[in-house]
Order: C-alpha cells, then structure tokens, then sequence
C-alpha cells in the first residue's frame, strides 16, 4: 500500500507558478561592488559550506499596517537591528535550508522549494510568525539565485546553498510575540557538506541531553531546536564522534534524529525503517524524498517507533545491517558505528545509503529524468 502523503508533501506536489512567473516579486537593486575576480575565483575553488556567501541576498519586512512588503534583492551585507529586538531575547526566529543544482547544460535548478515553503509556514505558525506566501517565497529564490548565478558551482557533487530566514525585529522587551519581522535569503557556495566524503561516521547515542520534547518545536525548523543540541554534540565531537543520535525525551528510549538529520534503519530482510513524525522529529524533505525512491524501487518502508534497545540488539545479532541519515546539506551519510556509554556497535553495510544517494543526486544534478517532478528550474539554460 502506497504512503498517504504528509500536508507538506500535498503543498510540495501542487502546480506552482514557474520561475519566469514568479521572478518579478523582488525588485533586484544595482551593485555598487561585486566581489573581485580573485576573491571570486578563490571561493569556488575551496568550497567549504556556509562559509562564503554570494554577492546578493533576499529581503523583506512585516509591519502589521503592510504585511510582507519591501521586497528587494540586494547587495549581501549586515543587517542593522535594535539592541532590543526580540529575536535576541527570546529566539523568535525559523529558517530554512535548500540547494541550487547547476545541470550539465548550465540551468540551474532547486529540490521542492514548495515543501521548503510549506515547512517555512509550519514553522511560522508554532512561533507566532506571520505566514509567508508560497510565490513569494519561490520569487525569493529566483530573484537571488537569477543575481547570483555566477555563484553556483560547476564542480561535482558542489551546490550552492540557500539559507531562508525570518526573525523578529521588533524592539520591545514584553513577553509576547512580536510584531516586527524581517524575511532574508543568503547563499552560500558549497562543496560536499562532510569533508571526510562517503565515509561512514561514528555516533555518539545521548542518553542526557534532548533537542526535543513533547509540545515543543522539535517538528519545526528553528535556532533554538539548533541551540538545544549543541551541548551534546561538542562534548560528542571532543571525544572523537562526529555526530549525536538523540533519543526522544518522554521516554528516553526510541531514537529520533542524528544531530540534525533525520535517521535510517535497514533490516536484513531487505526492509527499511525511520522515526514515525511523532511531532519531536523534523519533517524532512531529503526523508521524504527517499521513503518515495525506496517505494518506487520495490523497497518495504515503514515509519514507525524504533527501540533503542530493539536496534542496539538488531546490531549486535545481524537483523539490523546498515543505519543511515539524511539532510539537504549532506544528502546521505552512511553511521558506520554507534557508541552507547562504554559499549560501541559497528556497522558494516552501507550498500542502501550508497544507492539512495546516487539516486537522490542523480536526480538533484539532472543526470536521470525526474521522474517525481520533485525539480524547479530556476535559470534557464
Ligand atoms: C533541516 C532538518 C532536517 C533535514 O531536513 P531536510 O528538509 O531533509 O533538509 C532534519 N532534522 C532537523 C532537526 C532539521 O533541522
């Protein structure tokens, strides 16, 4: 039986406007000093990821008399912010995350911008934050990305990186949610998100700290769900592990997600589990890409609870062969062993992880058809 679709899955899967449709919204301003050649040229040549940005970035700002207006595509540069602003104060803020692929033929393209959209408004909604039409977030990105062409890497497997993000802005000190809000986009040129490549990664199992719980904002995509992980992922990363895998916070026995990417299971007969959205998990678009590429290729897939102790005993008796996790930064990354306390299981396999990326970014880099119609062009050949 085929999955019934998630509400962001029905937006993703909606005809929107295309990019020439949509490109006019924000009104690009002129550049009194593009980066220099060298610069340029240095930046493309040592991608790393979110470390450079483009020329350009998306803006725009609500005020409860005008809504969303202002919306300019402008030059890249530090935003100027009350010191009373209350997203300093109390973190009123979401974000998003998406690529731009550049094909063999020179087009440039992005991954499901409208589930991006959808999620963006989800997120909107549990902080109190003005809704975001869907065109104007599509417009956001055509706009920046039509400016900042140049900026989008030819090199394999490299991408550039497009952070939306609305944060509150209004300077005032009461606890209530504001009624200010400024809308940006930045980009940034990226190579492979794991500078170590397809190798499998060690994970730590946090049994202390959670990114999450029950009645939280753990399904939605904001900087404090980021803030709230980083105690257990420095102390993971000093003692040698280059990721977290937390378990959910009621009952501090079923696993959730790997840092920041949403978790794999594969049996050995062959079936593949995630996390079920259990509301403490992020509905990701790279998690629902894959559920449909394993489906569509003959694969049995099953959301569903998964016990730690369940797993850890998977492991160690061969019913569990391979783990893996996945985000639009990384596309997939292969968990080569986790680590419990003093007890560390190891993971051999990682044959589904290696095929579903290749599928996935097949598609992504437009060497295969698209067959899902998951891609949106954003510059024309
Ligand atoms: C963004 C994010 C993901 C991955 O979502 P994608 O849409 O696949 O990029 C997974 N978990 C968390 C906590 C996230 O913030």
């Amino acid at each position: 039986m085929p999955r019934s679709q998630t509400a962001l899955e029905q937006c993703a899967t909606r005809q929107w406007p295309c990019a020439d449709d949509v490109a006019q919204r924000f009104v690009t301003l002129p550049h009194p000093g593009l980066a220099e050649e060298k610069h340029y040229q240095a930046v493309m040549r040592t991608l790393g990821f979110g470390v450079e940005f483009t020329d350009y970035m998306a803006r725009a700002s609500w005020e409860e008399s005008a809504g969303w207006h202002d919306f300019k595509i402008k030059p890249y540069g530090p935003l100027s912010l009350d010191p009373a602003g209350a997203v300093l104060h109390y973190g009123q803020e979401v974000f998003e995350g998406l690529k731009a692929y550049r094909h063999a033929d020179g087009s440039i393209w992005t991954f499901r911008p409208a589930y991006n959209a959808a999620r963006l408004n989800m997120s909107n909604e549990r902080l109190m934050i003005p809704q975001f039409p869907v065109e104007d977030f599509l417009g956001s990105l055509v706009g920046l990305v039509r400016a900042d062409r140049r900026w989008v890497p030819q090199a394999a497997g490299a991408t550039l990186y497009l952070r939306p993000f609305i944060f509150a802005s209004e300077a005032f000190l009461g606890v209530r949610a504001a009624k200010r809000f400024e809308y940006g986009v930045v980009a940034s040129p990226s190579g492979p998100y794991f500078a170590h490549g397809f190798t499998p990664i060690n994970v730590w199992v946090e049994r202390t700290h959670h990114r999450a719980g029950p009645g939280g904002m753990g399904n939605v995509k904001t900087g404090g769900n980021y803030a709230a992980s980083f105690y257990a992922k420095s102390h993971a990363f000093e003692r040698g592990y280059d990721e977290v895998l937390f378990l959910d916070a009621a009952t501090n026995s079923r696993i959730e997600e790997l840092g920041a990417m949403n978790v794999f299971v594969v049996m050995a007969d062959g079936t593949v589990r995630t996390p079920a959205l259990s509301g403490t998990i992020l509905p990701g678009s790279t998690r629902s890409a894959i559920l449909q590429l394993l489906d569509d290729d003959g694969v049995l897939t099953r959301e569903e609870d998964i016990e730690l102790a369940e797993l850890w005993t998977g492991i160690e008796n061969g019913e569990v062969v391979e783990m893996f996790s996945c985000g639009t930064a990384a596309a997939v990354v292969s968990i080569g062993s986790l680590t419990m306390g003093d007890k560390r299981v190891d993971l051999l396999g990682s044959a589904v992880a290696h095929r579903i990326y290749r599928e996935l970014t097949d598609i992504q880099f437009g060497r295969v058809p698209d067959r899902f119609g998951w891609m949106y062009r954003l510059v024309e050949a």
